[in-house]
């Protein structure tokens, strides 16, 4: 018996007490999920999952899906023998390196094993350096570290290496919000984020065709398709707000086009968000990153959102940071593609950086609000990915 298995550790779900049970399936499920149309299966043993029987060629793709799934702390891809001594070591020489330093670590779940850990460590130590002379024992800082799994079933697993996974918590433990979902770099980022914390997402995408054009909708609907694979699936809806800012430029000061568009977008964005179940809303707003993100701005779109919080995960990044997380996420090629964003059309030359609520409040109602915000509804379309 030898069989290529991948074991994966989680975050932060020890630390939930009595919902410990709850989040433990909801990350399986979502481990299964990320699988889904690979043959494999997966098992857990005490404190961690063990990935197994799929093709070994697969181990990669397997790898790089599984790293996405938040709750992932780390990963090591392994080999299951026999738990026997001859055995285990067979499979120790194979993955060792021929020079440098190294220890052996072993995690002993079968208590019934004839040798404890420290035993085990010493014996398959002592054999490796028999065969490979050039190898030198470092329990502090070793260049290598060997892992002997010893289970309860009567197998060992066998590894070296561990890779970073995602972190955060899993995909549905922490309720549902609704993306604002531009083509920019920021939203994704945005999105990723509180994905990472255990939140649902919907997407909502603004767009004002014709004066924007298809390419802006399918550069967004492939951020929603990358961002999918961290959220382990999301729905994207579409929404024209052409008329709205149409009506904004006929009817309303020039330089409130942007507070005013941006006064429309969180109430449809709210009202879609009751309709849908989501509990808040998330913008890829950083604070003072342009004109319309001051205070001043946010408390102007914050006035119209009735019944629930709108988050801003990236309000204090600076820009390069957000663009390195974007490039780590996998997001930024896309969001550099040239688009333009409806927030691009009729842009003002002067855009209000500071609104004043009440000014705000007044341009605005001369507008049917109602009626508009109906409309664009109307024109509402869905994408699943
Ligand atoms: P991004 O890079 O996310 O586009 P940005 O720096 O371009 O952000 P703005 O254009 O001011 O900033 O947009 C601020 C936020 O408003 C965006 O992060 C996004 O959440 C939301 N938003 C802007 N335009 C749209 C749109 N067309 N559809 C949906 N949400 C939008
Ligand atoms: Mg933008």
């Amino acid at each position: 018996m030898k069989e290529k298995v991948i074991i994966v550790r989680y975050c932060e779900i020890h630390l939930k007490g009595k919902n410990r049970g709850y989040f433990e399936q909801v990350f399986m499920n979502n481990l299964e999920k990320a699988l889904t149309g690979i043959r494999h299966e997966i098992r857990r043993p005490s404190g961690r999952y063990v990935v197994e029987n799929f093709d070994a060629e697969r181990a990669d793709e397997i790898c790089e899906r599984i790293r996405k799934v938040f709750g992932v702390h780390t990963l090591s891809v392994g080999v299951k023998v026999e738990a026997d001594l001859d055995a285990i070591f067979a499979q120790i020489l194979e993955i060792s390196p021929d020079e440098g330093t190294f220890k052996i670590e072993t995690n002993r779940a079968d208590k019934h094993f004839p040798l404890d850990s420290m035993e085990i460590n010493r014996e398959l130590g002592g054999r490796l350096l028999g065969k490979k002379p050039q190898l030198q024992v470092d329990v502090k800082t070793p260049q290598t570290v060997l892992h002997v799994d010893i289970r309860e079933n009567g197998t060992a697993l066998v590894f070296e290496g561990i890779v970073k996974g995602a972190g955060g918590m899993p995909v549905g433990t922490a309720g549902k919000g609704m993306l604002l979902l531009s083509g920019g770099i920021d939203s994704p980022v945005a999105g990723y984020m509180i994905a990472k914390r255990g939140m649902r997402l919907e997407g909502l995408h603004f767009h004002s065709y014709p004066y924007t054009n298809m390419q802006a909708r399918e550069k967004v609907e492939e951020l929603a398709r990358i961002l999918s694979g961290y959220t382990g699936g999301m729905t994207l809806h579409i929404v024209s707000v052409t008329h709205i800012q149409e009506e904004i430029h006929k009817k309303c000061p020039e330089e409130m086009m942007i507070t005013l568009l941006r006064r429309f977008m969180m109430r449809i964005a709210e009202r879609l968000s009751k309709e849908t179940g989501a509990q808040c809303i998330v913008t890829g707003e950083s604070l003072g990153q342009v004109a319309s993100q001051t205070i001043e701005g946010m408390t102007s779109s914050n006035d119209v959102v009735k019944d629930m919080p709108v988050l801003r995960p990236l309000i204090g990044f600076d820009k390069t940071e957000i663009i390195e997380k974007a490039r780590m996420i996998g997001t930024y090629e896309t969001s550099v593609l040239p688009y333009e964003d409806c927030c691009t059309v009729f842009l003002p030359k002067h855009p209000l950086i500071k609104p004043d609520l009440h000014k705000v409040r007044k341009a605005e109602a001369v507008l049917d609000v109602e009626g508009l915000i109906e409309e664009a509804f109307a024109s509402a379309e869905t994408a699943v990915f």
